[in-house]
């Protein structure tokens, strides 16, 4: 019998040129790294064939289905070219299937047959197994893939839908600040879509950064953790910014919060190496999401930013957040910084205002304090 492997289609990454290698060979380790040692997985002339340690073939399903960069991906029978066309008939169970087609493509030139060749003659091959079922080339209730490779074909009829994007690493390390709230969850998982490796910064209201341990914080970077194995979240504090602007007016305190963490995250973006920062704003969501403090708050740092959700409702981010697991989580209760300071945030913030409450305290004393607790939180 021949061999079951699983074959990896990606998408984006044909279009890339010159660096489709070193895509290709991101996302191979990518899948290792999700998979785990006891699979064995290599690239094969443009795909990526996974063979799974016996009786294992639905965890790697379940597995495939959360590695980002993979368009689709099908449990494909790997058949000798020279037996081809005795072997599908053995293979491919048509019994209860009232209609089929073959698509076939071939990647190696040298295979006596062309595309369409070849699909007529495993048509016919299968027909005269399967005398009662019909060939019907819309809508067939069966398609039977075959890719000729060189010196071996794959063979699979079952397609399995991929995240699709670009695979994680491929564009940059990205620190993506965290709340915990629906939307930067969602931000952050787009980031990663996107080929970014990508970390969590929380700031948090506990008196110590141990106590975010077990709260849903550590449950959404678990969640994400799914999608980039590499995940690290990082922790700070809120209470010296809290204890140096709690006095000040409260229609400014989401926008000086909002600068504060720009700033300690600017500083470990340069610290660490990273390229940008990702926020979950969306234009307009809330007070502090309106262009004008949008502005305010970029003004804080001279970091790349990025703000994966800013043209999305807030229905799209619920749908999505939903799909990608976070949802029920996000929504649970936590001891929310920005609940303690986002009561009435103005629409109309003056900039000297803002820079002359920032130049009454020790700013860079009070970045330094949080920065010296970062932490990180083992996931
Ligand atoms: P979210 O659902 O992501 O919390 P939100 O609609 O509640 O968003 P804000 O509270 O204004 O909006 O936060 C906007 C963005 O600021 C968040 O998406 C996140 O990127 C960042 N942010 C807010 N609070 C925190 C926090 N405690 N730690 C880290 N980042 C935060
Ligand atoms: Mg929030």
């Amino acid at each position: 019998m021949a061999e079951q492997v699983y074959v990896v289609h990606y998408a984006e990454l044909a279009l890339k040129g010159k660096n489709r290698g070193y895509f290709e060979s991101l996302l191979a380790s990518n899948i290792r790294q999700k998979l785990g040692p006891d699979y064995k997985v290599e690239r094969l002339q443009g795909r990526i064939i996974v063979r799974p340690p016996r009786g294992r073939e639905d965890e790697a399903k379940e597995r495939l289905r959360e590695v980002i960069g993979i368009k689709n991906y099908a449990l494909a029978y790997l058949v000798d070219n020279d037996a081809l066309f005795k072997e599908v008939p053995e293979i491919v169970n048509l019994d209860s299937a009232p209609s089929f087609r073959v698509t076939a493509r071939r990647t190696d030139k040298r295979f006596p047959m062309n595309s369409m060749e070849i699909q007529a003659k495993l048509g016919e091959a299968l027909i005269e197994r399967y005398p009662k079922v019909k060939v019907q080339l819309s809508n067939p209730s069966l398609t039977v893939s075959v890719e000729v490779l060189e010196g071996k074909s794959l063979v699979y009829w079952l397609k399995h839908e991929g995240i699709g994007g670009l695979p994680v690493g491929s564009s940059g390390r990205v620190l993506s600040l965290f709340s915990g709230g629906i939307d930067s969850p969602v931000a952050s998982f787009l980031a990663m879509k996107r080929g970014c490796r990508t970390d969590l910064l929380h700031f948090h209201a506990f008196p110590n950064g141990s106590q975010v341990k077990g709260t849903k914080i550590e449950d959404l970077a678990r969640q994400l953790g799914r999608f980039e194995p590499s995940i690290r979240v990082l922790l700070a504090p809120y209470h010296y910014f809290y204890v140096y602007f709690l006095n000040y007016p409260e229609r400014y305190h989401l926008v000086l919060f909002r600068r504060f963490m720009m700033r300690v995250a600017s500083k470990i973006l340069m610290r660490e190496g990273y390229d940008a920062l990702v926020t979950g704003d969306s234009l307009s969501q809330v007070a502090s999401q309106v262009m004008k403090n949008l502005k305010l708050i970029d003004k804080a740092t001279d970091s790349l930013v990025l703000r994966p959700l800013i043209t999305y409702d807030k229905d799209e981010i619920i749908e999505k957040a939903k799909e990608i697991g976070t949802y029920e989580l996000s929504i649970k209760p936590y001891r929310d910084c920005c609940s303690m300071v986002s009561l009435h945030p103005s629409l109309n913030p003056s900039e000297e205002e803002v820079l002359a409450l920032e130049q009454k305290v020790n700013y860079e004393e009070i970045i330094d304090r949080t920065l010296n607790e970062v932490e990180e939180m083992k996931i």
